[in-house]
């Protein structure tokens, strides 16, 4: 119901757009191929004219018509030399009377010898004579083409009769007897079958076989693209199901192969990275209130014990003490959540800069001395002499002190924590190993994201166990600098953080984070 208010008109959907287009083509089509062929078919029955006419012509040249000059009427007469009991010639001699005209030179018609006719039919002359000026031009035209060497030409002209029927002439000249004087011969035929014939084709194909095919083609047409965009309504149908309550709906795919297919299945691809975020937002926002409602419970309760029951200063002073711990763990949250939360929406910017990561580490590791001596542990480091690098070093610290605070955490006494930096031809490895209580597999994938820690650490929180939030640094600042970090760890024997960092020089997506980054 909803998909069909979604439709901007009828006109607007691509059905009847598919369609329209389809009939256009199909109509341009056929009016193309119809017009083609009606020109095919109308040169075709006038070269046949043609023909015939050209047959009338050899006939009349071939000696059924002679001229004559009589010497006691001084003048040119036409003699019609044919064997009138001759059925064939006397057909044939019929014929080339109907429409035809003999003049002499100057366009004077010339009579029959015997019947004293004068040489043009009716038929001719409801067509009108020639203009003797025409007939001039015409005969001297084939005069000088038969002196050149090129007798027989022809002239062919298109005339209407009064009532418009079209015919076609062929005129030339044909010599007297003795040869002496050329005179105007002119034939013709009636077009009138074949505009006869060209008529009812057009009406035929135009009134009938096109409007006939373009209803059925687009019917053809509409149906088809109704049948082509069924699956793309299904499609949008269950597509109106999925929202952000179920996101865990997919939409089925027809298994063809075909682009809709393709389409389906980005889709639901993209319906799960969908689902991925809203779980992780949902996940985020739980943990958060979660985390922040700890200390302001246990903040909360100081007060009110400061409140009701304390009497001395000391005690109040207790309260107060332990009051502001829990402050200064809610504002430590809050700051690591905004850093959090700047570095993943890309507003943090990386300052970069070449240095000597050895250094670096030689600090962190001196720093860490003292704190590892507290827990009992023995921290060592392997270093070469010069490790280049080029890379935040504000991130990197936080990098490395996230990583040697939790070996450290998590390592009892008389335990071994080691950093050791491998430099290669292309990156610089970082590896931080200890021998603490390690992570079970079932854990390790849930390491780097944010407010994970291991079950069994403890779930009430205490200031020296963590927010959970190291590790999330640890994946973003690794992922910021176009590193790999993987993770290798057996549940009593210890943990071995391994990172990659692209050497300095090297393109900045040659490695790429592997694990569990931070969400
Ligand atoms: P926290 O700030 O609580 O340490 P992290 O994000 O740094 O949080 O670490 C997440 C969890 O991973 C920790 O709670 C801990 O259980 C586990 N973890 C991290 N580093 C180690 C380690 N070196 N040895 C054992 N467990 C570790």
């Amino acid at each position: 119901m909803r998909l069909r208010r979604d439709y901007r008109g009828f006109t607007r959907g691509l059905r009847f757009r598919l369609t329209a287009s389809y009939a256009l083509f199909f109509a341009l089509l056929l009016i193309g191929v119809a017009t083609g062929f009606r020109q095919y078919l109308k040169t075709t029955l006038e070269n046949q004219v043609r023909d015939d006419l050209n047959d009338e012509w050899v006939s009349v040249k071939g000696g059924y018509l002679r001229i004559h000059y009589d010497y006691t009427a001084r003048k040119f007469f036409a003699d019609w030399y044919y064997d009138e009991t001759d059925k064939d010639e006397t057909t044939i001699v019929g014929d080339i009377q109907k429409v035809f005209l003999i003049t002499d030179g100057d366009g004077n018609v010339i009579l029959d010898q015997k019947t004293g006719d004068r040489q043009v039919s009716t038929g001719y002359e409801d067509l009108g004579i020639d203009k003797p000026a025409d007939i001039r031009a015409r005969v001297r035209e084939a005069v000088d083409a038969s002196r050149q060497g090129a007798p027989g030409k022809s002239f062919w002209i298109p005339r209407r009769d009064s009532d418009g029927t079209r015919y076609m002439i062929r005129a030339g000249i044909q010599w007297d007897q003795n040869h002496q004087q050329p005179f105007y011969v002119a034939l013709g035929e009636s077009l009138a079958d074949n505009d006869k014939v060209l008529g009812k084709y057009t009406v035929m194909t135009y009134v009938g076989v096109i409007p006939i095919s373009l209803i059925l083609g687009s019917l053809l047409g509409w149906f088809l693209a109704g049948r082509a965009l069924t699956p793309v309504r299904d499609v949008a149908q269950a597509a109106q199901r999925i929202s952000g309550s179920n996101l865990s709906l997919r939409i089925p795919t027809r298994q063809s192969g075909d682009e809709l297919d393709y389409l389906v299945r980005t889709f639901n691809r993209m319906i799960e990275r969908l689902e991925a975020s809203f779980q992780q937002m949902k996940q985020f926002s739980a943990d958060v209130s979660h985390e922040l409602r700890t200390p302001i419970t246990a903040i909360r309760g100081q007060l009110e014990v400061a409140l009701f029951t304390a009497k001395t200063t000391d005690q109040y002073r207790e309260a107060m003490f332990n009051a502001l711990q829990d402050i200064d763990r809610l504002s430590q949250i809050v700051r690591a959540l905004l850093l959090l939360a700047q570095a993943e929406s890309g507003q943090l910017v990386l300052q970069k800069s070449r240095l000597n990561l050895c250094e670096v580490v030689e600090d962190l590791v001196e720093q860490f001395q003292i704190p590892a001596e507290e827990a009992g542990v023995r921290l060592t480091a392997g270093l070469p002499a010069d490790c280049p690098a080029e890379v935040d070093r504000v991130q990197i610290e936080r990098m490395i002190n996230n990583l040697l605070s939790n070996a450290l955490k998590f390592t009892p006494k008389g335990g071994r924590v080691q950093v050791v930096v491998n430099p290669a031809p292309d990156c610089v490895e970082i590896v931080v190993e200890d021998t603490g209580r390690g992570i079970a597999p079932e854990y390790l994938p849930h390491i780097f994201d944010r407010f994970y820690r291991v079950p069994g650490s403890g779930t009430a929180p205490t200031p020296e166990q963590g927010l959970g939030l190291g590790l999330s640094f640890v994946a973003w600042i690794v992922r910021a600098h176009n590193g790999k970090i993987e993770v290798d760890s057996t549940p009593g024997k210890g943990t071995r953080f391994a990172i990659k960092l692209p050497a300095a020089g090297v393109g900045s997506d040659t490695l790429e984070l592997a694990g569990q980054p931070a969400a």
